[in-house]
């Protein structure tokens, strides 16, 4: 593993009580500035993989490192503050507060880093200004669009310059054509430098970004980075 490697993952399984075995011996790390897909079909362990990864759970065996720390040796208390400061969450339903305007629900984002509430909310202005939001700062989530509403929890997400953001399934309450902007501002991000895993059903979706790991019955079945020899 390199200094640069935001996620690696060796031998990772994860088993639920029960005898399903979710995740059956996964491999593969991405490096920093890395735009990648992890595709597979519902059932498949992308839910599963998400939460090794997003620090939510543990592996049953095998090891998970991310932004270069081992997740196993880490408290839960620890975990909590590598996934405030290091880890940005994106999800399908938003997750927006509904009684907060645009600029509190990002500010929120900020919680756990120990800025007063101006700073906060100085930051969360330039975050939704990067999401070209700046126009909406105090919208409530029913005055928003579905698409504005996905780029405000970017926005949020993004809010603590974390070394990952992890997009579970970004586009699917999405219309087309807002889920094909929230994919531009995803390539963008990139593009200025973030890190960014999105997990997807969609192989339309993951089919538009520059590597797909792509899953099955909880193994990894190919991975494009391998074809240039890297992964
Ligand atoms: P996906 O997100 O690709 O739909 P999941 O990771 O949710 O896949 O599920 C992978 C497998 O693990 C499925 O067979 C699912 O039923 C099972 N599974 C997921 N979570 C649990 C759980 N908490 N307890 C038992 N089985 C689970």
């Amino acid at each position: 593993m390199t200094e640069a490697t935001v996620i690696d993952l060796v031998d990772a399984t994860k088993s639920y009580p029960g005898g399903v075995h979710a995740l059956r011996g996964v491999d593969f790390h991405v490096g920093h500035g890395e735009l990648v897909a992890i595709v597979g079909p519902s059932g498949s362990g992308k839910s599963t993989l998400l939460n090794l990864i997003g620090t939510l759970d543990k592996p049953t065996t095998g090891t998970v490192r991310v932004a270069g720390y081992d997740i196993n040796t880490l408290s839960d208390a620890q975990l909590s503050a590598l996934r405030a400061r290091h880890l940005g969450f994106v999800f399908q339903n938003f997750h927006l507060s509904a009684g907060q305007d645009a600029l509190d629900n990002v500010a929120d984002g900020l919680l756990y880093a120990g800025f007063p509430l101006k700073e906060r909310r100085d930051r969360a202005r330039t975050a939704l200004e990067r999401v070209r939001l700046g126009q909406r700062l105090s919208h409530r989530p029913n005055e928003l669009s579905g698409g504005e509403k996905q780029r405000v929890a970017i926005a949020r997400a993004l809010v603590g310059e974390p070394q990952l953001l992890l997009a579970d399934e970004p586009t699917g309450a999405l219309d087309t054509a807002s889920g094909e902007i929230v994919m531009e501002l995803i390539h963008e991000l990139n593009e200025s430098g973030t890190t960014i895993c999105v997990i997807t059903h969609d192989n339309e979706i993951a089919d538009s970004l520059p590597r797909r790991i792509r899953i099955r019955d909880g193994e990894i079945v190919s991975d494009s980075r391998t074809t240039r020899g890297t992964a």
